[in-house]
């Protein structure tokens, strides 16, 4: 019998401040010490209801609304996040131990959080990078962020459909 290792995906966005303090490459630099596969990258500017869906499991608390603002980039002025999938054996573990706690204050001094992250003085948790917290959730939130022919592995099922007078933009 073939061993199958169980490949897993998770979601990964380099938040705005990440962006906006220069560190992308160091954050991608630190992930590859998880010899994890990229099957996907993109820059998105990411809209109102792009984060409230995103962050819809936070949407009864007190700091959502700045949360969004922060996703959106509005905190920074940085209106983009790059967003990307990770894959490979325990991706979502892997990711989220670089990643370290969601207080950046109490996540490791070593991690990607610890390290660069920090509460803002409404108490915001900046903490530069996203990972998706389970499988479940990896799978919603990459269905939320990508389109089946952006990403380079078959992660789920997919369907063709015909879509008529859709406007597309080109290059002129
Ligand atoms: N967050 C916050 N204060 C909190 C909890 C969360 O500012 O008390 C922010 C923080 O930016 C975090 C995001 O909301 O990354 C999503 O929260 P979640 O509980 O999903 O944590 P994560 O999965 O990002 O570690
Ligand atoms: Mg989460």
């Amino acid at each position: 019998m073939k061993e199958e290792h169980k490949n897993q995906a998770t979601l990964i966005l380099i938040k705005p401040d990440g962006l906006k303090k220069s560190l992308t490459g160091n954050i991608l630099t630190r992930l590859s010490e998880t010899k994890l596969e990229i099957i996907a990258a993109k820059m998105v500017r990411v809209t109102k209801e792009m984060a409230e869906e995103h962050y819809r499991h936070l949407k009864d608390q007190p700091f959502f609304n700045d949360l969004i603002r922060y996703l959106q980039g509005e905190l920074h002025q940085r209106k983009k996040v790059m967003a990307l999938i990770y894959w490979g054996e325990d991706a979502i573990k892997k990711c989220r131990s670089l990643a370290g706690a969601t207080n950046p204050e109490e996540a490791e001094s070593t991690s990607i959080r610890g390290s660069y992250g920090r509460i803002t003085t409404s108490g915001l948790y900046e903490n530069v990078i996203h990972v998706s917290s389970d499988p479940l959730e990896a799978e919603r939130e990459i269905k939320l962020w990508f389109k089946p022919l952006e990403i380079i592995v078959d992660l789920y099922p997919k369907k063709k459909i015909t879509v008529k007078e859709k406007e597309e933009t080109v290059w002129a």
